[in-house]
């Protein structure tokens, strides 16, 4: 019962009741390991269009291979959240292994997140047609705790800013935003 209730059914992630009730779980045990916490907030650009030229089917198809991508891309202990229509949350969770030296294995987030969109917009969509790959692409924003906030509602807010940045500037960006202090 509480997995159904934390699950988005349409894609098998989890869903936004399961980002609030996590990103303060992690964000208090950031805070006892003092250690840093990041969360993205990511939008599938111009995604209205695919459902009005495609069909809704193919829209779905959209929202469950982009999540699949992306399951494939985090690492175990990260999460990801559908928070709406074609909105979603990934929080990054895993501590980062200690580097092995002469190793280049992706650890960092922004690593993750930049190979993530990268990864979708080279992807197909059966449901696009032939030509249509590399033609979806993703938005999105990312927050760190404690830098950017210490609270579950300044965290996303600022996340959320960065997601509109990238819109702003153009679409299929990443804004990563410094460690103001
Ligand atoms: P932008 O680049 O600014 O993000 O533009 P957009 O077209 O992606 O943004 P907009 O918010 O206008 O469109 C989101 C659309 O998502 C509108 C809605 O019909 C569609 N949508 C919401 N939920 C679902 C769903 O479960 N399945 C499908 N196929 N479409 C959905
Ligand atoms: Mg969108």
């Amino acid at each position: 019962m509480k997995l159904l209730a934390y699950r988005d059914e349409l894609s098998g992630a989890w869903n936004r009741r399961f980002l609030s009730a996590c990103l303060r779980r992690e964000i208090n045990q950031s805070l006892s390991a003092r250690r840093p916490l990041t969360v993205m907030i990511f939008d599938i650009d111009d995604f209205k269009q695919y459902n009005d030229r495609f069909g809704h089917e193919a829209g779905d198809e959209i929202i469950r291979e982009v999540v699949r991508l992306l399951q494939a891309t985090i690492r175990k202990g990260d999460h990801v959240c559908r928070i709406g229509g074609d909105e979603f949350a990934v929080l990054f969770c895993d501590p980062e292994p200690p580097r092995e030296s002469g190793s280049n294995h992706p650890t960092t987030v922004e690593f993750l997140a930049k190979r993530f969109r990268e990864q979708v917009s080279r992807a197909h969509f059966s449901k696009l047609g032939k030509d249509a790959q590399g033609s979806v692409s993703i938005s999105g924003g990312l927050a760190t705790f404690p830098w950017d906030g210490t609270e579950v509602d300044s965290l996303l807010r600022k996340a959320d800013e960065r997601l509109f940045e990238s819109k702003r500037h153009g679409k299929n960006a990443i804004t990563i935003g410094k460690n103001e202090s």
